[in-house]
């Protein structure tokens, strides 16, 4: 492997992350006309799932350019046989740099982050009455019992596929929705209040969530009567 064909390499690569921000951008525009427009939730998720994809094949191209960078300067100091072993070098430190991230360190790329807060934003100014109400009837302190439960999700307003319960205030949402705004919240360094209306719980955290089987085989069991 010669030098050009690293270089002339390592300039693709990064024209090609071009194109994914280039995407990113343009997936962020579609997700804001289905705010505007009151499009369905599910596919705004999805897009956000298209996001976390894309900030993650941008990672791996920020950690593989750095790879091989690195490995390059470093084979140059020494004698010619060096560039035999460079393909492997390489590829170690290729698995080390992406070893420093997790998948949760997705939702702190830039275009993540201006993703989830033009929706917000979007949502606000589409709809202000209905947040202004939802944050009063979260203000008061009612405590909820048990038997208000229901099987919809108070986040996707949909059956719960995988039910956790929050053990401080009892109260039900489904894995994936709730971990997702929990996490969404720690980006910007705030509390996710209780979805369900009347609750005090102003702190949802991810270590008062239980799994619940029972739960599930209940909402299994339902979901099969009505067959
Ligand atoms: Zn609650």
């Amino acid at each position: 492997m010669s030098m050009s064909v690293v270089n002339s390499m390592l300039s693709a690569l990064k024209a090609c992350q071009n194109d994914i921000g280039t995407g990113m951008d343009i997936v962020t525009e579609v997700a804001l006309d289905l705010v505007e427009t009151e499009g369905n939730e599910e596919d705004i998720k999805e897009l956000e799932e298209m996001m976390l994809d894309s900030a993650k094949l941008d990672r791996e191209i920020n950690c593989f350019v750095e790879a091989v960078e690195q490995m390059t300067a470093q084979a140059r100091q020494q004698p010619p046989e060096a560039m035999f072993t460079l393909k492997n070098q390489v590829k170690e430190h290729f698995a080390r740099l992406q070893e420093r991230f997790s998948d949760s360190d997705l939702h702190r790329h830039s275009k993540v982050v201006s993703f989830n807060e033009s929706v917000r934003n979007s949502r606000t100014q589409a709809n202000p009455s209905a947040t202004e109400n939802r944050e009063e009837d979260l203000d008061e302190d009612i405590q909820v019992t048990q038997s208000q439960v229901n099987f919809t999700c108070p986040l996707t307003q949909v059956e719960m596929v995988n039910p956790v319960k929050n053990k401080k205030c009892n109260h039900y949402y489904d894995y994936e929705a709730v971990l997702g705004m929990i996490r969404s919240k720690v980006i910007q360094k705030k509390n996710l209040r209780c979805p369900v209306v009347g609750c005090g719980n102003t702190n949802v955290k991810e270590s008062d969530l239980v799994k619940d089987a029972a739960m599930k085989r209940m909402i299994q069991n339902k979901s099969g009567m009505k067959k």
